[in-house]
């Protein structure tokens, strides 16, 4: 039997696997021992990951909508009239009426050719669903110490002597990392877990922070200011590494223990703890969509802020992202509609692009896939390559009248997913198995999936499918991925220190940018080479009923690959509550409500669980009712929607 090596297409841990080919069909899947980061570890649905690629219901055919129903046409038909019709939309409204969305589950060579095919037609209206989970974070590590990405490993876990996790469940969302938290336990490492929720992390916490959602910066605020005035913090550090100390000081000197313990609702010895713990060298602060989907960009700056005031980074400490799906970090790197991939969008990096592309792209900024959907704008037709913003994006009811009403539609994926549904062309794509090409794990390593067995049908590698349509506007794109692994290391800097053969081999730290462990030893690569602490306040949070979306260990993100799964099948998520809301909603396990919110309303079924913190109500993030729901504030600077915010109504349903 043949054996090849790939990467669990689930989460950003990245696990290795050796998938097991007889006859041309993966018959089973086991952990790869030599793996850098996972070292022969699998979760249950990596373990069973290749199972959805022979569902029966995978697409094998191009799809065209013709009277509400879609029928299969040719590859050739389909591409043509794609491309007509693409070309007629940017005659009548310019290139700016055409977007390209998705990619977190696709390879790093697949962003890549998508965003370089949308800037060919002269728009910058491009982006991945890493805008609606970690570019706050993105953006804050970017300001504050140079590169949007974890600063370190997570095998660095065992050896700190706290690690702070932040709005985050590892053994649901990162399952694989458990048995790093384990090993750190047993070496004595504190972990401190910040989450409104008794999450399965939480249980095994030394402290755990309750807090109310959304109060994440004045915990931070007030941790800050207690560092501060029981001198606390690095002052060394700051003084030789940062800058920005002065303002912060003042910033956050209303943020007393009084204050804190006020807004956030934690006691002052839980705060005074947490400081004390952070205060150690060789801490990690860690972080999820709890923070991100919550406090957006300015909680993720609170929160660095405290790496920062500490020394926490470099050597004896660091920043760690709990990115979700495989490669989402490499879209985050790749693909952003207002950052080239080769740095600030201007003039200066479009030429230098223009060289290695033969052509210039544009410098205005286009719009992120959240305005696209959510805000007002002119974009008329949308190319979404595996991605299903139906199922994942707020208001759904919004969402779904947005796209019936463009001109055109198209989604390249494995399945008929909710968004595929209104698609005016579906094209087949190959899943990851079926490919190959390179993804980014949460701490910047990178590897090679190789290709175990070919796609059903006339199912296509995404690259290809993309390079296809590039051909018909006339431009000539590299199609074999290795050679786009190439141009990806001459147009991103960031990547340009790795070589094909580390990447391939599963044993090395193939780490961006240039092998390691930890970033910003010596100094942090912001322009200044010192790290930036930016003060902020925390906003007014409402004392309503809030709805916090959730991960599940045995779901993930859509259901749409995980659901597929046998045994893991799609289900409809309950709504969680506490027993004193529930006492106080006249409200009975296994009993009927109406979830209404500013966006829309919904029937679910009430699960009393003591887990639940009063005044908060928990569901499965993309529950296929769920979004229709939560609501779609947007962060001011990201554009990341505010899931874990909304706030809701519950009524008792009377079922007579
Ligand atoms: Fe896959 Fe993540 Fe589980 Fe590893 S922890 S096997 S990457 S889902």
């Amino acid at each position: 039997m043949e054996v090849v090596k790939s990467i669990c297409p689930f989460c950003g841990v990245g696990c290795g696997v050796d998938l097991y080919v007889d006859r041309s069909t993966v018959v089973r899947l086991s952990p790869a021992g030599d793996h850098v980061v996972s070292k022969g570890h699998l979760c249950g649905k990596g373990t069973l990951a290749y199972e959805p690629a022979y569902s029966w219901d995978r697409l094998a055919y191009p799809l065209k909508k013709v009277k509400e129903e879609h029928i299969r046409i040719s590859w050739d038909m389909a591409i043509k009239e794609i491309v007509a019709k693409l070309k007629e939309i940017i005659q009548n409204y310019g290139s700016e009426a055409v977007a390209f969305y998705g990619g977190c589950q696709n390879t790093l060579e697949e962003v890549y050719l998508m965003q370089k095919l949308a800037r060919a037609l002269g728009t910058n209206n491009v982006d991945s669903c890493a805008r609606v989970c970690h570019e706050p974070s993105a953006t804050a590590l970017k300001e504050m110490v140079g590169i949007g990405a974890s600063s370190i490993s997570v095998e660095m876990i065992p050896k700190m002597n706290t690690v702070v996790i932040a709005g985050e469940s590892v053994t649901e969302s990162h399952p694989v990392l458990s048995h790093y938290l384990t090993e750190a336990k047993k070496n004595g490492t504190k972990l401190v877990v910040i989450d409104p929720r008794i999450t399965g992390t939480a249980k095994f916490a030394d402290l755990h922070i309750r807090l109310r959602p959304g109060t994440d910066i004045a915990l931070f605020n007030g941790v800050g200011n207690y560092l501060i005035e029981n001198s606390l913090i690095d002052k060394e550090f700051i003084k030789e590494r940062v800058t920005g100390f002065e303002e912060y000081v003042k910033g956050v000197s209303k943020y007393t223990l009084e204050f804190t313990e006020k807004v956030t609702g934690v006691v002052r010895g839980d705060i005074q703890r947490f400081a004390q713990l952070i205060a150690l060298k060789e801490t990690i602060f860690s972080w999820g969509l709890g923070l991100t989907q919550s406090s957006g960009v300015n909680g993720v700056r609170a929160y660095i802020n405290l790496a920062l005031l500490t020394g926490n980074v470099g050597k004896r400490g660091g920043l760690l992202v709990f990115r979700g799906q495989t490669n989402v970090q490499g879209s985050g790197d790749l693909v952003k509609p207002n950052v080239f991939p080769n740095g600030p969008m201007n003039d200066e990096n479009a030429e230098r692009l223009a060289r290695i592309w033969n052509f210039k792209p544009p410098v205005k900024p286009g719009l992120p896939v959240t305005e696209a959907l959510l805000r007002d704008n002119d974009v008329k037709a949308i190319v979404f390559m595996g991605y299903n913003p139906v199922a994942s994006m707020p208001n759904r009811t919004k969402v779904e009248k947005r796209l019936r009403n463009l001109d055109l539609l198209v989604v390249i994926d494995a399945f008929m997913t909710d968004t595929a549904r209104l698609a005016d062309y579906v094209l087949p794509a190959a899943v990851w198995a079926e490919k190959e090409g390179s993804v980014s794990s949460l701490d910047r390593i990178v590897k090679w999936r190789f290709k175990a067995t070919d796609p059903p049908g006339e199912a296509k590698p995404d690259h290809e499918i993309l390079r296809k349509i590039a051909e018909e506007f006339g431009y000539v794109f590299v199609d074999d991925p290795k050679e786009i692994f190439e141009e990806i290391k001459r147009t991103v800097p960031v990547y340009s220190n790795l070589t094909l053969d580390e990447v391939m081999d599963y044993s090395t730290n193939s780490r961006y940018p240039s092998h390691e462990i930890t970033l910003y030893d010596e100094k942090f690569y912001t322009e200044s080479g010192k790290g930036k602490l930016i003060f902020v306040q925390q906003p007014e949070v409402k004392k309503e009923m809030t709805l916090i979306t959730v991960r599940n260990v045995t779901r993930y993100n859509t259901d749409v690959v995980s659901g597929r799964i046998p045994g893991f099948g799609k289900y409809e998520s309950p709504i969680y509550l506490s027993p004193d809301d529930a006492v106080e909603l006249e409200i009975g396990d296994n009993e009927e409500v109406m979830v209404a919110s500013d966006c829309g309303k919904m029937s679910f079924r009430v699960k009393i669980s003591r887990e639940v913190q009063k005044g908060t109500a928990v569901m499965y993030m993309h529950d296929f009712k769920v979004n229709y729901v939560v609501c779609d504030e947007l962060d001011e600077i990201t554009k990341i929607p505010k899931y874990k915010q909304t706030k809701i109504k519950i009524v008792k349903l009377n079922r007579n």
